[in-house]
């Protein structure tokens, strides 16, 4: 006879400073245990009380990941994917909102019986309800909490899980808490008191960690190390010591080496199972050894670029290292090139320009100037979602009669070359789109693109059919294909339909691309996304051409 599968949980907090990398412990992780063949599930706790992060400014909490399911969620499960490959659905992600509003919901429909709705239970049996929701035969689920010990926002969450931590046993879970361990210059010392304070506030909330994480610029000593074993209350082999990597991805490689999974098994009583690290230890050594690179300028508007275009950072990275290069990013802030002469001086030096996904009409027209230069210069372009639909409006405003094409997006327009669909289809909708709400009136998720023969972009995918993630609100007007095309574009991707443009190319140069959809949500070190493998190739060769 056979035991049933048990489901283990894994709980994630962090301590003492933010910004800690918890999502890369978190993925690394589960990057190990995925090597180790197990199953699972990598879910992101959020305790802001936004419903999503959808409408929230990129330049202050980062990119916005979007799922192959549609869902808007926070860019800690863009790691997780790139770090497994395993696809994140809707139900990743969990925030203090949509917990609220479910709550609140049943509260109306006359759920609770009569019963007075408080935190606890009914908001701590929502969250168990999310965290167990949705899972069959994994072996872990893996929870990380946002924000760090001590907030106020994150108390009904530490609350469920100290409930689940009863009702599970330590058998079926186990906590992990991810710390600082300062260096102090001055004193020439490592300083453990910030990890035991936020130890403290743990156990004060009732939930004592099974290990600690503890970062640090560089080794610790044994004696530092006894030191937070024996204040934590922890056995001195359950404080993991995790120093600063080179690149994220050599995280794994780290924690393997720290013994992170030899710990797992002795706490659920597992068979040690082989680990296979040769992808990290092969992706390590390429990374150290980079022979060639090139200087890629990005153009957009968020000051915070790096942490904004997370996905679109890592995509490029992941194609360089397979192209064996290192790929220099320079982000630069398309409101300062709003003159052309400028743009020529701020970009000549650059191998490939990339214009990204953006937001409305401020900083646009130096994202214009860029995409001009790029075409005027056959520099290697990519223009990605606004990217695309900008190259658009660069080339028609380029064509006799044309000149003061634009988008509803910029105001009100007699040139409406990119639109919402209501308002090129009156009445009658392709996509639903709900525009009441700015939260959820996006196109948004996993689309087909059926692309055409004979085209760059059918020579990059070598295939017919493709699927990627949206998330956008306009679309190039469908009344204006055939002018688009007068301009010099080919259309040589569309949605099944034939009436969404999904790609764009020009014939008239060496790279030059358009896509309404972002590749780089799908990258990951394992598959690098063949647009970035083609961008990045045509970029070195330009740069051989130049010198
Ligand atoms: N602002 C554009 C739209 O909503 C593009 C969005 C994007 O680049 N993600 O359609």
């Amino acid at each position: 006879f056979f035991k049933k599968r048990m489901t283990k949980f894994i709980f994630i907090t962090g301590g003492v400073v933010s910004s800690l990398g918890k999502g890369i412990v978190t993925s690394s992780l589960a990057s190990l245990l995925k090597l180790s063949k197990f199953n699972l599930r990598i879910r992101k706790l959020d305790p802001y009380l936004n419903i999503d992060p959808g409408t929230m400014n990129p330049a202050q909490h980062g990119e916005v990941f979007v799922t192959d399911d549609g869902a808007e969620t926070d860019m800690d499960l863009g790691h997780y994917e790139r770090f497994t490959g395993i696809i994140s659905k809707k139900s990743d992600n969990i925030t203090t909102g949509k917990v609220y509003s479910e709550v609140l919901r049943k509260e109306r429909k006359g759920d609770y019986l009569g019963s007075t709705v408080q935190v606890i239970p009914h908001v701590t049996d929502e969250i168990k309800k999310f965290i167990k929701k949705d899972i069959k035969n994994e072996d872990f689920v893996i929870c990380e909490i946002g924000g760090t010990v001590g907030d106020i926002e994150s108390l009904p969450f530490l609350e469920a899980l100290r409930q689940l931590r009863n009702e599970l046993g330590k058998e079926k879970s186990l906590f992990i808490h991810i710390t600082l361990i300062p260096f102090i210059s001055s004193a020439n010392e490592f300083k453990t008191k910030p990890t035991q304070h936020s130890v403290k506030e743990l156990l004060g909330l009732g939930i004592q960690p099974d290990l600690l994480i503890c970062r640090t610029e560089k080794k610790f000593s044994t004696d530092s190390k006894k030191k937070i074993s024996l204040f934590c209350n922890l056995s001195f082999d359950s404080v993991l010591m995790l120093e600063n990597a080179e690149t994220i991805y050599e995280v794994p490689l780290k924690l393997h080496n720290e013994g992170l999974l030899r710990k797992l098994n002795t706490h659920f009583s597992l068979k040690n199972k082989k680990t296979n690290l040769d992808f990290w230890n092969k992706f390590y050594q390429k990374f150290i050894y980079l022979e060639k690179q090139i200087n890629v300028a990005i153009v957009g508007k968020y000051t915070n670029l790096s942490e904004s275009y997370k996905s679109l950072n890592e995509a490029l990275f992941h194609s360089g290292i397979s192209n064996n290069t290192k790929v220099n990013i320079s982000w630069i802030d398309s409101r300062k090139i709003n003159d052309f002469n400028k743009t020529k001086k701020v970009l000549k030096s650059f191998h490939g320009i990339l214009v990204p996904g953006g937001f409305g009409k401020e900083g646009s027209s130096g994202k214009i100037n860029a995409i001009r230069f790029a075409k005027v210069f056959n520099i290697p372009f990519l223009g990605i979602c606004f990217g695309m639909q900008l190259a658009i409006i660069e080339s028609l405003r380029n064509l006799k009669g044309y000149e003061k094409s634009s988008s509803t997006e910029f105001g009100k327009t007699n040139f409406p070359v990119i639109c919402m669909m209501h308002e090129w289809e009156k009445g009658k909708k392709i996509h639903k789109q709900d525009l009441d709400n700015l939260g959820g009136s996006m196109r948004l998720g996993s689309y087909e693109s059926i692309l055409k023969k004979h085209t760059l972009i059918f020579k990059i995918y070598n295939k017919k059919k493709i699927y990627e993630r949206h998330r956008h609100r306009y679309e190039v007007n469908y009344k204006y294909l055939k002018s688009i095309e007068k301009s010099g574009i080919t259309l040589s991707g569309m949605s099944p339909n034939k009436k969404l443009v999904e790609i764009i190319e020009r014939t008239d140069h060496p790279w030059f691309v358009g896509v309404q959809f972002h590749p780089e949500l799908k990258s990951t070190p394992f598959n690098p996304h063949p647009i970035f493998n083609s961008f990045i190739s045509a970029v070195l060769k330009f740069k051989n051409q130049k010198n």
